[in-house]
C-alpha cells in the first residue's frame, strides 16, 4: 500500500525527502509557508555524503549545470593571506569519497530540487497537526486541512511541529554568519583557479568559493555578536562594519567587500541533540531536528542524509508499521547528527583561536592534513551506514 506522505516545509531537507520517499514508492506532498519558493542570496556547499544522495535522486545533471568542484581547498593565516596548507580536492575528492563536494548558490540547488518535485504547495503556513492512530490531521494558517498518513517536519530552526514532539530551544552562538556574493571578475585573485578558501584568525573565521558555475564568489565571515543584537537584527548587515571587523586582515578580503551590493548578517544558533525528534505518525528532519552551526557545512547535507534515510525506512511499511519505521528512521540518524552537531562547535572554536601556542599546534596539525581525515564524514553512505 503506498503511504501518503506530508512534508512540512519546502527548503532543501523536506525538497530532498519528497524526492527520497517517492522514490521509495510512495506519495509525498510539500508544504510551504511562503508564497515565493526561494532560498537566500547566498553560497553553500555540499560534501560527497550528500552530493552521492542527490545523484542518487537523479540530479546529477541539473546540478553540473550550475555547482562547482573547487581543484583546492586552502587554509590561510587571517592577516598575510599566507598559505597555512593546501589540499588538491575535484577529481580527487572523487577518487577519495565517489562523490564530488560541491559549491553552489543555494537559489540554484533549491530550484533544482523545486524542479525535480515539481508540485510544491506554497502559501500554506502549518499551524497545528493532531493525530489519531490512522494518520494526521494538518492545520494551516489559511483554515485549510490535509489528512495524511505520515506527517515530516521539515520546518527548519524555527519549527512549529517540533514543539509537538519535544521541547528545547535553540541556543545563540555569540556569532553571526555575514556573506556577500559578488561578480568573479571583480576579483580575479580569488576567483581562478576554483578553490574553496579558509582565513583562520583569532576570534574570526572567513570562507570563500565560487557559485554559480563560477560566475560569482560567494564570501562567509564568522564574527562575534552581541546576544541584545539580534532582536533588532534585519537580513542586511552594514559592508562597512564587515570591512570594520575584517581591519588588518588579508587586503583580497576587502576586494570582495568593496565589490558587494549587499550584505546579509545571520545570527547563528545550534540546539543540543535532542533525545526525542518524533511521536506516532510524525517526526522531524534537518534543522527542525538538529540545528547545528556552520562550521563544518553541514546543515543540509545532514538534512539530505536524514531524507535518504527516511526514503528507507518507509520503502516497505504500510500504515500500520509507519510509526515504528520512523523510530527506526531517528534511531538511525541520532548518533550521526549528534556528532555532527558538536563537532561543528569545536570545529569553530579551531577555527577561530586566539594568536598564541594552541594556534601554532594547530597549524602543524593542519600541515599533516590529508583527504583522509574527512573519511568519517564524507565516507558516509546513508545507503548503507
Ligand atoms: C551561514 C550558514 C552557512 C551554511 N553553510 C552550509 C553549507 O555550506 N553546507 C551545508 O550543508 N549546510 C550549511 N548551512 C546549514 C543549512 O543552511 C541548513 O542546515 C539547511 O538549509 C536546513 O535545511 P532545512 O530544509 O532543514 O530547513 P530550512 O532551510 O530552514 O527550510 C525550512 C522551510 O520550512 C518552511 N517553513 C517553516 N515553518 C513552516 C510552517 N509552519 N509551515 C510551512 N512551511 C514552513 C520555511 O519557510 C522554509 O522554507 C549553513 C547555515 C548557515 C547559517
Amino acid at each position: 500500500m503506498r503511504l501518503n506522505v506530508a512534508v512540512v516545509g519546502g527548503g532543501i531537507g523536506g525538497l530532498a525527502a519528497v524526492l527520497a520517499i517517492r522514490r521509495a514508492g510512495h506519495e509525498a506532498v510539500c508544504f510551504e509557508q511562503s508564497s515565493e519558493l526561494g532560498e537566500l542570496g547566498a553560497g553553500i556547499q555540499i560534501g560527497p555524503n550528500a552530493s552521492r544522495l542527490l545523484h542518487r535522486l537523479g540530479l546529477s545533471e541539473a546540478l553540473a549545470a550550475v555547482a562547482v568542484e573547487p581543484a583546492r581547498l586552502q587554509f590561510r593565516r587571517w592577516h598575510s593571506g599566507a598559505v597555512i596548507k593546501e589540499l588538491v580536492t575535484g577529481p580527487e575528492v572523487i577518487a577519495a569519497f565517489g562523490a564530488p563536494h560541491y559549491t553552489l548558490h543555494r537559489a540554484d540547488l533549491h530550484r533544482v530540487l523545486v524542479d525535480a518535485v515539481a508540485d510544491v504547495r506554497p502559501g500554506l503556513q502549518c499551524v497545528g497537526a493532531d493525530q489519531d492512530d490512522d494518520g494526521v490531521n494538518l492545520r494551516f494558517a489559511d483554515g485549510t486541512f490535509y489528512r495524511a498518513d505520515v506527517v515530516i517536519g521539515a520546518d527548519g530552526l524555527g519549527s512549529r511541529l517540533r514543539r509537538l514532539v519535544s521541547s528545547g530551544v535553540a541556543r545563540f552562538s555569540g556569532k553571526a554568519a555575514w556573506r556577500v556574493l559578488v561578480p568573479a571578475e571583480a576579483v580575479p585573485n580569488l576567483a581562478d583557479p576554483p578553490t574553496l578558501r579558509l582565513w583562520l584568525g583569532p576570534g574570526k573565521h572567513v570562507v570563500s568559493y565560487p557559485v554559480s558555475a563560477g560566475r560569482l564568489l560567494n564570501l562567509a565571515a564568522a564574527l562575534l555578536a552581541d546576544v541584545e543584537d539580534t532582536e533588532s537584527w534585519t537580513r542586511e548587515g552594514p559592508a562597512d562594519e564587515l570591512a570594520a571587523a575584517l581591519h588588518g586582515w588579508d587586503p583580497d578580503l576587502h576586494t570582495v567587500i568593496a565589490a558587494a551590493k549587499t550584505t546579509l548578517r545571520l545570527p547563528l544558533f545550534d540546539r543540543p541533540p535532542l533525545e526525542h525528534i518524533g511521536t506516532g505518525r510524525m517526526t522531524l528532519l534537518g534543522d527542525a531536528a538538529h540545528p547545528m552551526l556552520p562550521f563544518f557545512a553541514q546543515g543540509a547535507a545532514q538534512a539530505i542524509e536524514d531524507a535518504w534515510v527516511l526514503g528507507r525506512v518507509l520503502r516497505n511499511a504500510t500504515r500500520a508499521t509507519a510509526p515504528d519505521a520512523l523510530r527506526r528512521y531517528e534511531q538511525a540518524r541520532h548518533a550521526r547528527t549528534a556528532t555532527v552537531q558538536q563537532r561543528s562547535v569545536r570545529n569553530g572554536e579551531l577555527f577561530q583561536l586566539p594568536n598564541g601556542l594552541r594556534q601554532r599546534v594547530r597549524d602543524v596539525a593542519l600541515r599533516r592534513f590529508t583527504l583522509t581525515r574527512f573519511d568519517w564524514l564524507y565516507g558516509y553512505d546513508a545507503d548503507t551506514a
